[in-house]
């Protein structure tokens, strides 16, 4: 079967080729754009096509892949927000996706940015490269018996969860679901976890439900120096009222790996360019914010974990049988 992979970034083509021997039935060909109603043509003649995160699976793109024939829709990552259901449906598409492959790499990540923010290792590294070792303004604090609260203890979440129980923290958490595997965590009310953790780590989806769940009341019920960290969707925030937390003071460090005005950035190198009413540049400004561009789910592990099940949801679609768990409905 033959895939057209689009929006191909070198690290994609590498670790798909490293497991591509394993399925030889299967035949890739990458572009480094990405789709869209204008490229989506490309795809004539392949049984599938292979897409990521930010791709543009909206109406127009779809009516042209059903044009081409085109029956398989492969997502080689979680989200599936940027497809258009309906139509897809409609023209009886299938569509596979990669729902969990390292919830560890975005816990691990989520917890290197509060151990930036805390102890201000992005002004260290720039400190000590210049000959600075003067100590000021790079006093952090023990994370040790602190509370940690971890709002959504699903994959993710309950890999922060143990990772914070490791580093001795009380974790407290809220989610509308209780993990049963997390037997040291005490699940409180959304409200109580606001006003007692020191580091408060984002792990729900984005939703109606969730979308600026972090505004300028929940802020305010926070504990003055808290830690905030945001490795799930930028959504979950509402930007400006941070930027008004953050101006009041109330922050001791905020680490976002995802924010709201991300789209345009994100795995883009923009670095000759000026950010004009960016609410990203002025959040950069601040000198106890670090954000990093989606980067939570890039280790070798996880990507090798989603070249696989890629891989192996294109097999199960050709035999007939579409892995059923990765199937988008
Ligand atoms: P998951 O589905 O395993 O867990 C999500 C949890 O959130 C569930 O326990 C669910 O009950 C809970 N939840 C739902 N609504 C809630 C609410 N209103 N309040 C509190 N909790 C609520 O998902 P996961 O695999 O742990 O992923 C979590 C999020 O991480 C994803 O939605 C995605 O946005 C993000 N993510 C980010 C990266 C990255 O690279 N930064 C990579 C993968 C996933």
């Amino acid at each position: 079967m033959k895939i057209l992979f689009y929006d191909t970034k070198p690290y994609d083509k590498d670790t798909f080729e490293h497991e591509l021997p394993k399925y030889p039935d299967v035949q890739i060909d990458y572009l480094k754009t990405d789709i869209s109603p204008k490229t989506a043509p490309l795809a004539r003649g392949y049984d599938g096509i292979c897409a990521f995160v930010s791709s543009d699976l909206g109406t127009a793109t779809l009516d042209v892949l059903h044009e081409c024939g085109v029956k398989l829709i492969l997502m080689r990552c979680a989200g599936f927000n940027n497809i258009d259901l309906e139509t897809a449906a409609k023209y009886g598409m299938t569509i596979l996706r990669v729902p969990g492959y390292s919830p560890e790499a975005v816990a691990e990540h989520a917890m290197a940015l509060a151990l930036a923010v805390n102890r201000h290792l992005h002004k260290s590294y720039i400190k000590v490269r210049e000959n600075n070792f003067s100590l000021m303004g790079l006093m952090g604090f023990n994370f040790h018996q602190k509370t940690a609260g971890i709002i959504g203890t699903g994959k993710i979440g309950a890999a922060m969860a143990r990772i914070c129980h490791g580093f001795g923290m009380k974790v407290i958490a809220y989610d509308v679901y209780q993990n049963p595997s997390l037997d040291f965590v005490t699940y409180v009310s959304l409200d109580e976890l606001l006003s007692s953790s020191d580091l408060i780590s984002l792990h729900c989806p984005l939703m109606d439900s969730t979308y600026h769940m972090i505004n300028k009341d929940t802020i305010e019920k926070m504990k003055d120096n808290v830690i905030l960290i945001n490795t799930s969707r930028g959504g979950l925030i509402k930007t400006d009222d941070l930027i008004l937390g953050i101006r009041a003071r109330k922050f001791f460090g905020v680490g976002l790996d995802v924010y709201e005005e991300e789209t345009p950035n994100v795995f883009e190198d923009r670095s000759d360019e000026i950010l004009e009413h960016s609410t990203t540049a002025r959040l950069l400004s601040f000198p106890n914010v670090i954000i990093t561009s989606h980067q939570g789910f890039f280790t070798e592990e996880a990507l090798e974990a989603i070249a696989e099940t890629t891989l192996s949801n294109a097999v199960s679609y050709e035999k007939g049988a579409p892995n059923e768990g990765n199937l988008v409905k």
